[in-house]
Order: C-alpha cells, then structure tokens, then sequence
C-alpha cells in the first residue's frame, strides 16, 4: 500500500545503527481494527546511553559546520518530507487512527516547522552592546545548548517530532528522541528520511521501548543539556522533577482545557464551525482542542442546535476510508475517560443532546457527543476530556464567563468568538493563556509562537522564538582595548 515500502521498518535508530526489533519487540496495533502493525525494539537504559554518546560526538561537529550547510540538509529533509507525504499520511493513520486527510495535514505541517527552521537557521544572529567603560567591548553570541533529549506523544506522531528536531538541528544541536509506544512508525520514517537527507549519523536516534528507563537516562544524564516534553501534565512534572539534579533547560508542552466562549455578537455559523475544528480535530486528542464550550445565553440554543446538527452529519469510521471525520479514540483507556466525563455530567444534570456512548462499530469507537446544560462543578470544566464531548455551558455576562474560563491551572490555548472590536482586544488580553483565537478555532502554524503558561508548561515552539528554546546565550567581554 505504501508507494515506498522501506519507509515502514522495525527497528530504532541508535546513534547511527539500526537496531531490529526482534521477536520480543514492543507490539504497535491499529485502534481502528486491533490488527496488529508490527514491532518495535523494546530499548532501555544502555541504549540510551549509547545514543548519548553518539549524538555528543557528532554535536560537536554539526556545530562547527556553517548555518547555510545546515539550513540545506533541514531544507532537504523538508523536500524528502513533502515527496512521501502520501505514505508517512498512511502510516500515520494505520498506527494513530486519524482520517487519512488529517493525517496528510499533519504531515504537511509538520515539514513546515523543518522548513521554517532550515529558514530560521541563518539568523540566530547575536548582539554588540554599547560598553560600561571605554577600555571594554561587549559582544553577545548564540550558540547550540548541545544533546537535545525529546519525549513525544501518540496524539500528533509526526509533528510533534518536527516542531522540535527542526529548531533543535537548525541551531546545531543533536536530538536523542523517544516517540510514544503507540506510535514510533512514524517517528522511524522521519529518521529514514533524516538519513537520506544527509544528516550525518548519530546527530539524531530515535529509541523506542521502556519509557521509564530512558525517560531516567535522558533526565539524569549530565550530557543531556535540554529536554522537550510534549505530553500529560502529570508526566512533565516527574520529567521536570527528574530534570533538577543536572538543571536541565526544560520545554514542556503539556495539557490544556481551553475555553471556546461565543458571544451573543458573534457570527453563529462561523462560531460552529470553529467549534467543530477546535472541538473535534483529531477526535478530541489535541492539547488544544476546545474542553469547554461557554455560549452567552441569548444565542445558546441556536448554537447548541446547530452544532449538533453539524456533526450528526459526519461520518465516524476507519482513518482510511475516504469520507471518514472521526477516528477511533487511541486506546481504552481514552474511551474510560470520555465515557466517565459523560456520565459524571449527566449525573450532576448536563442533558446528552447528540451520541453520549460507544459507537456502534466497537472497538475504541465512540459516538461524537455533545451536551447542553454544563455546569463549573462538573469534571468536565476541570479536567481535560481529551475526546469527542462538546460540553455547553451558559454565561450572561463578559466578566462572568473570562472568570469562569481562567478558573482553571492550565493556560494553553482559549478561543472566542465577538464582532465587536473592543471586546475582542480586551478579552484577548484578560484571558490567561498563552494562545488565544479570536474568531478562529485553528491558531497552530510554524509562524507563531506555540505555547502554554501556568500547568500547560514552559517555553514556546515554532516562530523565530521557538530556536531559542535550543541556545545558550554568552557574553564576551573583551577588556584592555
Ligand atoms: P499520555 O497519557 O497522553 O500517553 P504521557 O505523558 O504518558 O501522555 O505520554 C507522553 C510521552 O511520555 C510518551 O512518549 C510516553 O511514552 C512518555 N512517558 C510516559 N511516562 C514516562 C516516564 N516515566 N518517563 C519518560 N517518558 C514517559
């Protein structure tokens, strides 16, 4: 099925040696069949120690090579990503669930952060500042922290590597990655292509298996100067905990509960179908995906009708079916939470207005839902649902519903919908989040900068600020002039 075969293997890239996965290697599955995949070597410790080695070796030396060297194997690898598109879409789909068309978007996407970065490269330009005394010069460069360690998830297999290796590589650092269990095929053909780009060997691994003892290795490693984490709020505080004793630079990208506020001014179709982008993309399983819906009480039933007549229209099915909108969820576990999401808001008095269970083709399949009559002492307005549910919630007043969506520790993105000019700049700035859309349900593009404040994490990704999550800053001085 796939134009280039060889772009699906078995095995992890461990400083610039293939490693098979073997017979007792870790098993990756379909969630939308349960079919089995294939394996992936189940690595630990010594491997990533190894991979450590190897990438400090060849830092060293990716450092010392010119931006504009850089910039064209990243502007390669971007061209490499674009030509088999088609085929990393398709492994994509078969290993996350994702619609084949999403699948090819995140694809897309994610080349535009190596590109972006390719671009970005040749400008990390440093600083001369005037000097405090007449026999002194000040001068300021940038320069690659060093051995880069990222951790990823299952929800975005693609771009979540991309969005880091891109800036990490363009900067002139090495990358030791661990993708999520769910889903290294993706991460495995990135690295096919890596290679075939030129990147010289052991500048970036991918290690596949127990995350714990790499996660251990990767933290506790003095080598290791910079971690990424893109993942559950829960397991970036024990990466950052782990972090303290080398005093580690962190980037953690991690949970969200964005708030979807529609005004009574707003453009009602527009509104929906923002909502059904933000809400729905991905089934739910973005960290950016609306959590809570909060429509001011004079358009809530037109809203709430509307929506759910849209997205009774669209069809649930396999990612690789043509048609196909919303995907399986990625595991049981995911299809526990959404369900117990459902059930704590029925039982506290939220009325399931469209789905509400289990889709009829089994599996991790489940119903897009929406409720109406959603209430702040319900799970849903704490906890990321992270699932196909939109929760409404009612609001009549402007300082009553900008309390009500920063009630919340998390601060990733927020959304809100308003014709009126002054609402929109003064709402955009009281709401507590790094990102905030404003009559628009998609913010994320490798121009901007990505990111979250509060429990959501540290640091921005993508935009000419994302490189500087990958530089250290030194000063020179130079003194008897
Ligand atoms: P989710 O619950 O969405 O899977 P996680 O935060 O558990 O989110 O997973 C995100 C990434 O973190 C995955 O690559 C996973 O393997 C990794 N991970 C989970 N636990 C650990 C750990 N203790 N050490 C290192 N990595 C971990």
């Amino acid at each position: 099925m796939l134009k280039d075969p060889s772009l699906f293997r078995e095995a992890a890239l461990v400083g610039g040696d293939w490693i098979a996965a073997g017979e007792h290697g870790l098993v990756v599955t379909n969630p939308a069949s349960g079919a089995r995949l294939g394996r992936v070597p189940m690595l630990g410790a010594a491997e990533t120690q190894a991979a450590i080695a190897a990438a400090t070796a060849a830092q060293a030396e990716w450092a010392r090579r010119t931006a504009k060297e850089r910039s064209e194997i990243l502007r390669r690898w971007y061209d490499l990503v674009r030509a088999n598109a088609d085929d990393l879409a398709h492994i994509l789909t078969l290993e996350q669930g994702k619609p084949l068309v999403e699948a090819k978007g995140e694809v897309l996407y994610g080349a535009s952060f190596i590109e972006w970065f390719a671009e970005e490269a040749r400008r990390v330009y440093g600083d001369v500042i005037p000097a405090h005394a007449p026999d002194k010069r000040i001068v300021v460069v940038k320069q690659p922290i060093g051995v880069v360690a990222a951790i990823t998830p299952w929800n975005f297999p693609n771009a979540m590597i991309t969005r880091n290796a891109g800036p990490a590589l363009a900067a002139g650092c090495a990358m030791v990655l661990k993708p999520a269990e769910q889903t290294p095929f993706s991460a495995i053909a990135l690295a096919i292509l890596a290679e075939r780009a030129g990147l010289p060997s052991g500048l970036f691994s991918v290690i596949t298996g127990d995350p714990p003892a790499i996660g251990g290795v990767m933290t506790a490693s003095p080598a290791v100067r910079k971690l990424t984490f893109t993942g559950s709020t829960a397991t970036g505080i024990l990466l950052m905990r782990q972090s303290a004793d080398t005093v580690k630079k962190l980037s953690l990208e991690l949970g969200g509960n964005a708030p979807f506020i529609v005004f009574d001014d707003a453009d009602l179709e527009a509104a929906v179908e923002g909502a059904i982008i933000s809400k729905f993309r991905n089934n739910g399983q973005t960290c950016v995906c609306a959590n809570r819906i909060y429509v001011q009480t004079a358009v809530y039933d037109a809203f709430a009708g509307k929506l759910a007549a849209r997205i009774a229209a669209l069809k649930v099915g396999d990612g690789l079916e043509a048609d196909t909108t919303f995907g399986p969820l990625i595991d049981d576990a995911a299809v526990d939470k959404v369900s117990a999401h459902i059930a704590d808001a029925t039982a506290k008095g939220a009325q399931v207005t469209l789905g509400g269970k289990r889709h009829a083709l089994g599996g991790t399949f489940f119903e897009p839902t929406v409720l109406t009559g959603v209430t702040q002492d319900m799970d849903v307005a704490r906890e990321e649902t992270f699932g196909p549910v939109a929760p409404l919630f009612r609001f009549d007043s402007v300082d009553e519903v900008v309390a009500m969506a920063n009630d919340t520790e998390f601060g990733l993105a927020s959304y809100f919908y308003t014709r009126d000019l002054a609402r929109a700049w003064s709402v955009g700035e009281r709401l507590e989040y790094g990102m905030v859309g404003i009559n628009t349900g998609l913010i994320s593009t490798a121009e901007a900068p990505f990111g979250g404040i509060k429990s959501s994490g540290l640091g921005r990704e993508g935009s000419r600020y994302g490189i500087e999550e990958f530089i250290e800053i030194k000063y020179l001085c130079f003194g008897g002039i």
